[in-house]
């Protein structure tokens, strides 16, 4: 420990930074874990009143979930809500409720422990999933017994984040944060969070970014490095909690941060302008969504549509959601909140990272290389029709396209193709209305497509390029693996010179492509994609502005002479300060 009249030093810590934002305060420890409990052993003759300690329970929590979605509806708005239901279904789950029955009677052991076993078991078989989005899922699960725990602990006892002094604005860290509390937090007296655990992807980013507090995840050992009522620093653009900032480090942020504002004050001024070249080359400059919650964001960035709404997440979250009504019912909303804009729906890309359920038992060795997007649609018709009737059905209420991922060869798009017209004879047939002029798009994602891109733009509406993987699968770096991160580069010479090649069959065959992976969003990479002629970006909410900004700085034919320059070099590096050096020039303010 420091000396009293020395000032401990300053320590930066790095995670990911999930939602952007520079904030100040003290720090508080909150969360609680989902720990186990005592067990109790209880005579025969007790069982039922531990089965009624547990349906009070549920009871009670089931009223609490409802009164917080009522607040939160009220509060912060529908959108957020929407969690809660999720929350109900898992309190609700039949099978559970019959194990924590069946297990009070056979082991007599009391309620609390008798849930906390169940639950941990079905968490544990979550947990050894390496798939993100059951990871997610899990949160939720353990938030809500989280909540049953307490209620049997301590019926009518107080709920919300334990033990936290909200008397003065705080950055919060903690293990983990669960969606139920990151949408009630104060945000006037909570201004930004940082957490061990969590993902871009996971529900608490998705809401940090929406309520715009800063936050940072995964962080390494966070817990065991701060101390409450430590002054500290969240910047949540580049991922870190710096602890006892210098006054130096203060200053510097403040002047970031002015800069920021003005920045923010002027590309919002944008948000109602076209997106296009200093020499009036228009591009649509849309957003990617993982969830409708997303939409009221994506509307006030200024997006003209989505340019990718990726399906799984929101179909792995809930089985309930899978039916095809479900389905329609959440698409036809996107596309009516979207109006006058369009909504491009992708179908399931499980697989890879995001495992399909029937995958569970079977891990493949390469799952990457495996089965995942249209090659789990194809193999199971069924459920690729449910989607593609439901996508039809929303095309009747808004403007909506569809694309296919993942397509390495013709006959899986003819394939595709195929089953959607079948989709729409049997909508016709039943008088359901549809669009009959509905946009089909091929993901161009594989080199194997990419080579023969020629051959899917004679059969298509539009390309989406899914840069994400295209750069995965060209250069033989898996894209979730750290330790090759330093090779995922996408100014490697071979990716620019796919996606040039890509885009010119497109154009060759008048239709349109789009390119709707990270890149899209990367201000660094806008020179080349607008040098490569690239019709629309699909971005992450938060970079529209930036975006649109970017194109607006640049000449199209100047753009052009740029890809040619940078198709002669070599090596990524070199393309990359190529790069660097007409951002600096052009947009300074943005990097
Ligand atoms: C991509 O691969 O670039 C893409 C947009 O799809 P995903 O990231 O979902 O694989
Ligand atoms: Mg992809």
């Amino acid at each position: 420990m420091a000396d009293t009249d020395q000032r401990p030093e300053e320590i930066r810590l790095r995670g990911i930074g999930v939602s952007p934002g520079i904030a100040t305060a003290v720090l508080q420890l909150t969360g609680e874990g989902f720990e186990e409990p005592e067990t109790r052993p209880i005579p025969r003759a007790t069982v039922a009143v531990e089965k009624e300690r547990l349906l009070t329970a549920l009871t009670r929590t089931r009223e609490q979930i409802t009164e917080l979605r009522k607040a939160i509806d009220q509060t912060v708005g529908a959108d957020h809500a929407g969690i809660f239901d999720a929350h109900l279904l898992v309190l609700d789950d039949a099978s559970v409720i019959e194990e924590v029955v069946r297990t009070i009677d056979t082991q007599l052991i009391n309620a609390e422990s008798a849930y906390y076993r169940v639950i941990d078991r079905y968490l544990e078989s979550l947990r050894r999933i390496a798939d993100p989005y059951l990871r997610e899922r899990a949160i939720d699960i353990e938030d809500v017994a989280r909540r049953v725990l307490k209620n049997l602990r301590w019926p009518g006892g107080p709920q919300g984040l334990r033990g936290l002094d909200l008397s003065q604005p705080s950055i919060l860290a903690a293990h983990d944060l669960v969606p139920s509390d990151t949408v009630v937090l104060d945000r006037e007296r909570v201004l930004g969070f940082a957490t061990e655990a969590g993902s871009p992807t996971s529900h608490t980013a998705i809401m940090a970014r929406s309520l715009n507090i800063p936050a940072v995840v995964a962080i390494h050992d966070l817990l065991e490095q701060v101390h409450p009522g430590a002054p500290v620093l969240i910047d949540g653009y580049h991922g870190l909690l710096i602890l006892y900032p210098t006054e130096a480090t203060v200053e510097e942020y403040q002047t970031l941060k002015k800069r920021e504002r003005q920045l923010l004050k002027k590309l919002n001024k944008l948000r109602d302008a076209e997106t296009a070249t200093s020499d009036g080359r228009r591009i649509t400059l849309s957003a990617n969504i993982e969830f409708v919650e997303e939409l009221p964001v994506v509307k006030s960035q200024g997006a003209e549509g989505v340019g990718l709404y990726r399906t799984e997440f929101f179909y792995l979250n809930e089985q309930e959601l899978r039916s095809e009504d479900k389905q329609a019912e959440n698409y036809t909303l996107a596309a009516t909140a979207l109006a006058p804009h369009g909504v491009i729906i992708r179908t399931l890309d499980v697989g890879g990272d995001k495992l399909w359920p029937e995958r569970y038992e079977e891990p493949e060795p390469n799952p990457f290389l495996g089965w995942r997007g249209i090659r789990v649609s194809l193999a199971r018709p069924e459920i690729f029709k449910a989607q593609l009737r439901a996508i039809l059905r929303a095309s009747a209420h808004g403007e909506v396209g569809v694309m296919f991922p993942f397509l390495s060869c013709i006959e899986e798009l003819r394939g595709a193709i195929r089953l959607l017209d079948e989709c729409k004879v049997e909508l016709d047939r039943a008088g359901i209305p549809f669009d009959p002029d509905l946009e089909v798009g091929a993901m161009i994602e594989i080199p194997s497509a990419a080579l023969i891109a020629d051959a899917f733009a004679a059969e298509v509406d539009f390309f989406s390029i899914g840069s994400n993987d295209l750069i995965q699968y060209t250069t033989a770096v898996d894209r979730v693996n750290e330790r090759v991160a330093n090779l995922y580069q996408p100014t490697h010479p071979a990716v620019v010179r796919l996606v040039r090649d890509i885009i010119d069959a497109a154009h060759r065959h008048q239709i349109w492509a789009g390119i709707c992976g990270e890149i899209a969003g990367d201000i660094l990479m806008t020179p080349l994609l607008v040098g490569a002629q690239v019709d629309e970006l699909s971005v992450g909410a938060a970079q529209i502005l930036r975006v649109r900004r970017a194109v607006s700085q640049l000449d199209g034919n100047l753009c052009r002479d740029f890809l040619d320059e940078a198709l002669k070099l070599s090596d990524a590096a070199s393309i990359h300060a190529l790069c660097r050096g007409i951002a600096e020039e052009k947009y300074p303010e943005l990097l």
